[in-house]
């Protein structure tokens, strides 16, 4: 069994873009840039916005962070995405969700120019993933992706599992693997809450991609031999052991899985830490495409 490292990974994500900066400024050239906005003082949000901002900031990439009061009205919020969509240091924006409920997130996402839609929730983003063009997917899948690539995994041809389907891990990642393309070309199946019996599919993947929210939900019995295991899942269970009184999980259950896989992410430590690098790496992708 392979321990897929998503620490390393996106480690050598980060070096590689950070290399590619320090060349552009060796020229003189404008650096890739990400715009943050975020609505409200909530704590979870403000600690995921902060370490986007210093991410940015070790690789070299400009970075702002937008921190606007919760009641800021719609209207204000999307003339300041509007002035980012036109500013020329900035090729990448992202609106941290949730929003407050007075706004709606759906015009806020729609109103983010494709061209700088690093978090790829703008429909047109969405619509160019599924007719396969080139575009910003969202940065969990991508970062799946990336790891099977890096990792030389066999895509091509294999059965693909994905179990959830939420907008933002399930169906793009379904529509990812689909595509004709290198690290693609899979059969895919999507299986979700409405599935009478989840084992019947599990067990056909070779590859399975957990995306469900649920403690160690996929035990051994549910999947073949040599199956690949993606695990998205983050979940606190309670462990009196630990000095916080919980531990993280993902939706696999680990011991017991990793006896009968060929590769499987950790969590922590695998799919986690990959969000923020296909981050900047959608950032620079941006700037390469719209704005250099
Ligand atoms: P979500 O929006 O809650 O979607 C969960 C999906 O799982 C839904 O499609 C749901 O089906 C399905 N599901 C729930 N219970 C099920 C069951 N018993 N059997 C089969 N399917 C079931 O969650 P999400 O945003 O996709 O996130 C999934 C997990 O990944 C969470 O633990 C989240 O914290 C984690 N996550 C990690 C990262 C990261 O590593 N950077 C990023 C995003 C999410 P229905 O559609 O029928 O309700």
């Amino acid at each position: 069994m392979i321990l897929i490292d998503g620490k390393k990974v996106a480690a050598d994500i980060r070096n590689e873009l950070k290399q590619k900066i320090s060349e552009l400024k060796a020229e003189g050239k404008n650096v890739p840039g990400l715009a943050a906005i975020i609505v409200g003082d909530d704590p979870a949000s403000q600690i995921y916005v902060a370490s986007k901002g210093k991410a940015c900031e070790e690789i070299g990439m400009r970075s702002k962070t937008e921190k606007l009061n919760a009641n800021i009205s719609e209207q204000e919020l999307l003339s300041i995405i509007k002035t980012y969509n036109e500013n020329k240091d900035y090729h990448g924006i992202l609106v941290q969700l949730p929003l407050p409920k007075h706004i709606d997130e759906d015009r806020v996402i729609e109103t983010i120019s494709y061209k700088k839609d690093v978090d790829g929730f703008n429909p047109v983003s969405v619509g160019n993933l599924v007719i396969g063009k080139d575009t910003f997917a969202p940065c969990t899948p991508a970062g799946i992706q990336e790891l099977l690539k890096r990792y030389k995994i066999e895509t091509k041809g294999k059965h693909v599992v994905v179990v959830g389907r939420s907008n933002i891990v399930g169906k793009p990642i379904a529509n990812i693997m689909l595509q004709k393309a290198d690290g693609a070309n899979s059969i895919v199946t999507i299986v979700h809450s409405a599935a009478e019996n989840i084992s019947y599919y599990t067990k056909q993947a070779d590859i399975l991609i957990a995306a469900i929210g649920k403690a160690e939900m996929i035990k051994a019995d549910m999947v073949k031999d040599g199956v690949v295991i993606i695990d998205v899942g983050i979940n606190r269970i309670e462990d009196a052991t630990k000095q916080k009184g919980y531990r993280i999980v993902g939706d696999v259950e680990f011991d017991s899985v990793s006896k009968k896989a060929s590769y499987i992410t950790p969590v922590p430590g695998g799919v986690g830490p990959m969000t923020i690098a296909m981050l900047l790496n959608n950032t620079f992708k941006a700037y390469k495409l719209y704005g250099e």
